[in-house]
């Protein structure tokens, strides 16, 4: 590994000017940069321990549900408040890795983290996430865990996160900071679709920081399910997951909130889908003709097609545990 400087930062205004400079890299839980420096996939001259910063509170403010960007996952899951008002977050943190990673990945981490796609992590084999301009292994690859939506002719790898699916359901905020000050990122604009630029997984700026995410208040609470399908029951990332959210009044939808996982470079909502939903019965009928919507545009490879047949039937599950179909 190369060697690196390390800071530790106490307040936000040193932290801020000690990640603009070039090269730096930020560090909090470090469950998924550390094996990134361990493998040589990057390589920080210095980084920034940003533990020692206040950003850990779990509260009710104005604006919803406010989560600090250094709360664990672990601690975000098990939050009463959290339970209480928007379990599809418990659950989605419930459904991410292992309880050992839980307990030392925070929020923001779980955000920044990279793609799990095995030719980004092997510095033998091309890949233009990890080496602009080196090609893509995946795409005439292995690529069984790969994207169906979203892709380009530079990248077709999937954003990770089990909680980032379920944040972006449920129209969070991101507040971030930096040199030019603090700004509001929605959740859905946050991470960004590979295009010519795979190697730039959001819209973060190199001197930007991660200070807390906000959800919104809703009427989701009684209809909240996540489900994550995956090759074993726990520590594997999902094939495919659907966060989906109801307010349902008398068996009709009023609204909907849907999004999935592992089926594109970021957290994939499912805005037609929602559309198709509202005003509908909560029957199997609605969610079929929602999940048909939602698959419009998907493009399987060699070895993900079967993703073709496994995320609407993902999301038509999905949502009949959230109605209490089952
Ligand atoms: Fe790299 Fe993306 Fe291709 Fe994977 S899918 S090898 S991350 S360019």
């Amino acid at each position: 590994m190369k060697q690196f400087t390390y800071v530790k930062p106490t307040t936000q205004t040193t932290a801020v000017t000690a990640i603009g400079k070039p090269g730096t890299k930020i560090i909090a839980g470090g469950t998924n940069l550390v094996d990134l420096m361990k493998k040589g996939v990057t390589a920080p001259n210095r980084l920034v321990d940003i533990n020692a910063l206040p950003l850990k509170e779990i509260s009710t403010t104005k604006d919803g549900l406010h989560i600090g960007a250094l709360a664990l996952n672990s601690v975000v899951s098990e939050n009463a408040t959290v339970i209480k008002l928007q379990p599809l977050l418990s659950m989605a943190l419930k459904a991410g890795a292992s309880p050992q990673l839980r307990n030392m990945a925070t929020v923001g981490g779980n955000m920044m983290q990279r793609t799990r796609c095995v030719y980004f992590y092997d510095t033998t084999m091309p890949c233009n996430k990890r080496a602009p301009g080196t090609g893509c292994g995946a795409m005439e690859g292995y690529n069984r865990m790969h994207a169906i939506f979203g892709t380009s002719d530079k990248c077709i790898a999937v954003h990770p996160s089990d909680m980032c699916v379920a944040l972006a359901a449920l129209d969070a905020t991101v507040v971030v900071t930096g040199k030019k000050g603090t700004r509001r990122i929605p959740f859905t604009q946050f991470h960004r679709l590979p295009g010519d630029n795979p190697e730039l997984d959001n819209q973060l700026a190199a001197d930007e920081m991660i200070l807390s995410v906000e959800i919104p208040e809703n009427n989701f609470a009684k209809n909240s399910y996540y489900l994550k399908v995956r090759d074993r029951q726990s520590y594997a990332f999902a094939l495919v997951s659907v966060a989906a959210a109801l307010d349902i009044q008398n068996g009709v939808i009023q609204s909907a909130r849907l999004a999935m996982g592992g089926v594109a470079h970021k957290p994939w909502r499912l805005f037609d889908a929602e559309k198709a939903l509202a005003g509908k019965p909560a029957t199997e009928d609605s969610f079929k003709t929602a999940a048909l919507i939602a698959m419009q545009g998907a493009k399987g490879h060699e070895y993900n097609a079967f993703k073709l047949k496994l995320a609407p039937a993902t999301i038509v599950e999905a949502l009949k545990h959230a109605s209490g179909l089952v």
